[in-house]
């Protein structure tokens, strides 16, 4: 009996990968990985090994997920060390619960591997804080579908928490957040920043405010939004300011 490893891809540049998933990658038999995985990552994959992606549509349909599920388990049995390869960190809006319930059945040994998820790369990219001691104390990871729809209680309470929200698959729900987050009394004025491709080719940074993302032209894909006082361009962010210049440990000769 083979070992199934959970693996965090990152959200797309290769260095952004744990020297651990390199190793796994390196030495696995088989991979199995979702669209969002970079050719970048995918090259440090040992060329003995099979590579199938999984998030490939065919035609107009997706392997399904009981299918990915099936392959796990044997492939698991058959073929030795096998890594499932997710964008971001697998335990987060990955399925992850579904392949380790299905894994832990059928008796097979499995391990995971974390990566760097969306909402911090993006966070990085754009060098904004997540947190800010003076303005949000909080952040809540949400996808567009527990945004917009099915979850507005949510983001009512999320929304008068005063949390930063990062909101993953926002898709076609920028004007139902907006919405929302205005009806929950938030002001229109809030800041927001679209990030896509974050760490990956193609990346942009699209700074606006509550109020303005129903008039947003489409970002590219894959997008995250984070919404929040900390989600301003870095050079506006005026906190920082006195806290540097009053810093004498910074020493005299220090350029700001
Ligand atoms: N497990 C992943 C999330 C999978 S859901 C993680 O931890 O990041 C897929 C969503 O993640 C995308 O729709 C998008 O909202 C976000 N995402 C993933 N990679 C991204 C990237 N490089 N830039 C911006 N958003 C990204």
């Amino acid at each position: 009996m083979g070992k199934v490893y959970l693996v965090g891809a990152g959200p797309g540049d290769p260095e952004l990968l744990t020297l651990k998933a390199a190793r796994i990658l390196k030495s696995a038999n088989v991979v199995l990985h979702d669209a969002l995985v970079t050719e970048g990552i995918l090259a440090m994959v040992g060329s003995h090994a099979l590579l199938i992606d999984v998030g490939k549509r065919v035609g107009d349909r997706r392997i399904s997920q009981p299918a990915i599920l099936r392959l796990l388990v044997e492939f698991a049995t058959s073929a030795g060390t096998v890594v499932r390869l997710k964008g971001g960190d697998p335990l987060i809006f990955g399925r992850a619960a579904e392949e380790m319930v299905a894994l832990r059945a059928a008796g097979v040994e499995f391990e995971i591997v974390p990566g760097i998820t969306a909402a911090v790369a993006a966070s990085a990219q754009a060098r904004i804080p997540l947190t800010d001691r003076q303005s949000s104390s909080a952040v809540v990871f949400l996808t567009a579908q527990q945004a917009s729809g099915k979850g507005a209680a949510q983001i009512k309470h999320f929304s008068s928490s005063g949390a930063t929200l990062a909101i993953y698959m926002p898709g076609g729900h920028y004007r139902e957040i907006a919405g929302k987050l205005i009806a929950a009394g938030r002001s229109p004025h809030t800041p927001c920043l679209i990030v896509s491709n974050a760490s990956r080719p193609g990346q942009e940074l699209q700074w606006t405010e509550v109020g303005e993302l129903r008039r947003l032209s489409p970002p590219e894909t894959p997008a995250l939004l984070i919404i929040g006082e900390v989600a301003r361009r870095s050079e506006a962010i005026a906190y920082l300011t006195p806290r540097l210049l009053d810093a004498s440990w910074i020493g005299p000769e220090a350029v700001i």
